[in-house]
């Protein structure tokens, strides 16, 4: 996977797909060619691999087959979630409340929603360790809230929320539960049976699977209206021809994720705590959200008086794949949002960087990458 003996360590962005889940998607490029609505035999093929992966799907989060659509991404599935709540609510107004950390494809809807008229918006805050602060959730869902959308484990700085509670009381008082699981799915077990989880949305690569694929768990009883218009597919939640080689890696990248999660999370939390070591030794060096519960692979650090971007370059320059923040928000430069709604003040938030570990890192690139790292601060701050 690592060809130029480079080292990636951009899990949370995006990952490689697995030998195993291409090795399922070919048939779906070649032979198995039809389309699942299609009612003769290459159709039926083609329906049977889409309901095996529907199935895989749903077993990760503990959800029933039927209550996955299968989407284009995560961004899409919380699209759906947002905006096809507040159409559902039609002509009532819808009041969504959300917080300060979620990710751009939950935020931009809401705030597109806010922006129109079309519903109220608040924001639950967190403290300093990137967790949701308890009082002001519960207060702010007194003023009739409709939607909660709170995501589960953040991508930048890799907080866990303690989202059982939070579905809890958000369900107490009325709210539709959603949650942007992205980063959580096949990272932290999961199950929505067990919760008051109303929607939740995944996508495959960010485990191991192909790229243009997501779902939204929606829950039997709880209906939003559909954003996309056209045929009967999936269950008229969303219309369009499913892509089903990328369906099919989907159902198996879940697969394996749910069968190697304990493992997975070991050897990856292993890694981490060998890189945070070693980076507690660099002068200079903050690494957030460390009080509170997060993410095996996700380290987010500051080092003082470097900008992040340029050792983001000079690591690049040195075939290390590391981020300063989001992929998604890496053309604006700004400092991240997550960071600053953390209380990190702007200067120590334009000198982060975030490491995200993988399935196929190992300890001596951990340690490789800590060498390079103090060489290049070494040099930057001559
Ligand atoms: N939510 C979170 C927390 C993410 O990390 C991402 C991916 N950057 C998304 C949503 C969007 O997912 P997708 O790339 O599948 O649209």
């Amino acid at each position: 996977m690592n060809p130029n003996e480079d080292i990636y360590l951009d899990h949370n962005a995006t990952t490689p797909v697995d030998p195993e889940v291409l090795e399922a998607m070919l048939p779906y490029l070649k032979d198995v060619f039809g389309n699942p609505s299609s009612i003769h035999a290459p159709g039926r093929q083609a329906r049977r691999g889409l309901n095996i992966a529907r199935e895989q799907t749903a077993l990760i989060i503990g959800a029933n087959p039927e209550e996955i659509t299968f989407t284009s991404g995560a961004t899409e599935a919380n699209n759906m979630a947002i905006l096809g709540h507040q159409q559902a609510l039609l002509p009532k107004r819808a009041h969504i409340l959300t917080s300060t950390i979620e990710h751009y494809s939950v935020l931009n809807p809401v705030a597109h929603l806010d922006r129109s008229g079309l519903a109220d918006v608040s924001y639950a805050v967190v403290d300093r360790t990137g967790i949701i602060n308890l009082d002001q959730f519960t207060s702010a869902l007194q003023n009739r809230v409709t939607l909660v959308s709170v995501m589960a484990a953040n991508n930048d700085v890799g907080t866990i929320q303690p989202f059982a509670e939070l579905a809890d009381i958000a369900v107490l008082n009325g709210a539709v539960f959603h949650s942007d699981a992205v980063q959580a799915v096949g990272k932290v077990p999961l199950d929505v049976s067990r919760f008051p989880i109303h929607m939740l949305s995944f996508s495959a690569h960010k485990i191991y699977g192909p790229k243009g694929v997501g779902a939204l768990y929606v829950k039997r009883g709880t209906y939003i209206a559909p954003i996309v218009f056209g045929g009967h597919q999936e269950s008229r939640k969303r219309a369009g021809t499913e892509s089903l080689a990328n369906i099919v890696g989907f159902g198996k990248a879940c697969e394996l994720a749910y069968n190697r999660l304990a493992a997975d999370s070991a050897a990856i939390g292993a890694l981490k705590d060998e890189l945070e070591n070693r980076l507690r030794n660099i002068s200079g060096v903050t690494i957030h959200g460390t009080a509170a519960p997060r993410l095996a692979g996700t380290t987010n650090a500051s080092f003082a008086g470097i900008e992040g971007e340029a050792l983001l370059m000079a690591m690049d320059l040195r075939g290390i794949s590391i981020a300063t923040g989001s992929a998604c928000n890496s053309e604006t430069n700004a400092p991240s949002h997550v960071l600053r709604a953390m209380g990190v003040p702007t200067s120590l938030a334009r000198s982060t960087i975030r490491f995200s570990i993988g399935r196929t890192n190992t300890l001596k690139e951990i340690r490789q990458v800590v060498e390079i790292l103090i060489s290049i601060l070494d040099h930057l701050r001559q």
